[in-house]
């Protein structure tokens, strides 16, 4: 039997990803057993993400900012295409990087119904002829759904005279970008092709 309060905390704890119940119960009871303020620093630090935190109006990525500052500061001749603001992240461990991002907040899925009109590839389109952009690079994961976004990104930028690539396959067929480490995903990049 356990006391109503502490069940929910570990309830809420269960909401995330990748919790199960043991885990769960760890998180809650390192809450409990730490200080008060400890526990008020954590929760306001939720609160405050959730309060201030949007999108982007450029690249669609996290931020509490109008314009994130990848986005402000980086070369904009130079686009990599990632399905989630988490992929950014994964995309960030590569240093080298210098150009910006697009988000297209899901996939292209033909057994899911779900087309290109349901992800922001229109978004895409017009910064490229906005920002006269130089390279769009695909960086959608490389399973079914990842390529099909791929070759249709492909498909409807290559007349605008862009190159379009697609990162190597360093990545394992079917894996996730964001489990990808630093040298994998500076590799992939490095060795990335074009695809017409
Ligand atoms: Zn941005």
């Amino acid at each position: 039997m356990q006391d109503e309060i502490i069940e929910n905390l570990i309830e809420q704890f269960r909401t995330l990803p990748g919790v199960g119940y043991k885990t769960a119960q760890r998180y809650a009871y390192s809450i409990i057993e730490g200080t008060l303020e400890r526990a008020e620093r954590f929760s306001y630090a939720i609160k405050e993400a959730k309060e201030k935190i949007g999108f982007c109006k450029v690249c669609g990525n996290f931020t509490d900012k109008e314009v994130c500052p990848i986005c402000q500061k980086r070369n904009r001749k130079i686009i990599c295409v990632v399905k989630d603001p988490k992929d950014v992240l994964a995309m960030e461990k590569v240093k080298t990087y210098d150009g910006v991002y697009h988000v297209l907040f899901g996939t292209i899925s033909p057994l899911e119904h779900r087309g290109p009109d349901q992800i922001k590839i229109k978004e895409l389109l017009s910064r490229v002829q906005e920002d006269k952009v130089e390279e769009v690079i695909v960086a959608t994961n490389p399973d079914v759904e990842g390529e099909a976004t791929a070759m249709y990104i492909a498909k409807i930028l290559s007349p605008l005279g862009v190159k379009v690539t697609r990162l190597a396959q360093g990545i394992a067929m079917g894996s996730d970008l964001e489990y990808a480490d630093e040298v994998t995903l500076s590799k992939a990049l490095e060795a990335r092709r074009e695809i017409n």
